[in-house]
């Protein structure tokens, strides 16, 4: 009997309780741990973030407001027509940080520029994808699209001046809840800027969610508030999104459509065309594993992916 009164003792209960907090502390720890090791190749975490105060250094160049950057008519006869697809490269963090596959460095990514512009590659807006996949607008052979995803600054810092070098359009898919917020993100003087020079600035939800986990309403939710916070940054529409992970489910693609979006991405596969589904478009995974050769077969083969070629799913 003196035992169980020991156990209900104050004394015993905060014994308990003070060794029982470090050890869930440790358990919940190590599972986040795991879990961001996980999604390590699709998404940096935010092992090196500062939250953003006042004194924030990162400020934006002055900004070139003449926007030459409207849709293009292809004209002559070196077009081709959407079925023929297109490769929509997606790159991740441009920096001279290793560790990750998804880290490409500054030299590698200004070569791979350097290719499409001495190979005489057209580097298309989003909104010209969507005429070329939707209406089958022409486009030059040689066409491509360059698209990031998370919004990583270095995007701004380091891909922004060789895209201007060469007068290439991008675009940007960034997580909204991010922007102003944290130093690895990209902040909305510099969205404003960017969106001015000819870099489409898009939606790739608000937190980063894993949409598969979400219901319809949260996923619209989602869908809905990062759009609504890009359109008054740039004061342009936000048509576009791209699915974290490329992952999505029905309700993702209803979601996407009654969010008001006209196109989406996901995350694999190989080049895009019309059947993919305009609310699942394929892209080409572009690492920093790859040396120019690869990315050169990426870009002139459209089955350079022999396991997941269309052809073959379609057999
Ligand atoms: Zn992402």
């Amino acid at each position: 009997m003196r035992k169980y009164k020991f156990l209900k003792s104050p004394l015993y209960l905060t014994i308990l309780i003070f060794l029982t907090i470090p050890s869930v502390y440790l358990i919940i720890n190590q599972y986040l741990y795991i879990n961001n090791s996980i999604n390590n190749q699709q998404f940096i975490h935010k092992n090196n973030d500062k939250p953003i105060n006042n004194s924030n250094n990162i400020t934006t160049s002055q900004a070139d407001t003449k926007n030459t950057y409207s849709k293009r008519n292809f004209s002559g006869s070196n077009l081709k027509h959407s079925n023929e697809g297109i490769p929509v490269l997606m790159y991740h963090s441009i920096s001279n940080r290793t560790g990750n596959e998804i880290q490409l460095s500054k030299n590698l990514f200004e070569a791979q520029m350097k290719l499409l512009k001495d190979k005489n590659y057209t580097t298309l807006s989003l909104d010209e994808l969507y005429d070329f996949i939707n209406y089958n607008k022409p486009i030059p052979k040689k066409s491509v699209v360059l698209t990031f995803d998370d919004g990583y600054v270095d995007n701004y810092l380091n891909a922004y001046p060789i895209l201007k070098k060469y007068n290439f359009r991008a675009t940007i898919f960034v997580i909204t809840d991010n922007v102003d917020k944290y130093s690895h993100t990209i902040n909305s003087p510099q969205i404003k800027e960017m969106s001015l020079n000819g870099i489409d600035i898009m939606s790739h939800t608000e937190k980063h969610e894993n949409l598969l986990t979400l219901t319809y309403d949260k996923q619209l939710y989602s869908l809905k508030t990062s759009k609504n916070f890009l359109e008054k940054v740039t004061n342009k529409k936000v048509d576009y999104i791209a699915y974290p992970y490329g992952k999505w489910n029905k309700d993702t693609l209803k979601a996407a459509q009654d969010a008001g979006y006209t196109m989406a991405f996901s995350t694999s596969g190989t080049w895009t065309d019309k059947s993919d589904g305009i609310y699942k478009l394929d892209r080409v995974y572009i690492s920093s594993n790859f040396d120019l050769s690869e990315f050169e077969r990426r870009l002139t083969n459209r089955n350079y992916n022999n396991i997941h070629s269309k052809n073959m799913l379609s057999q």
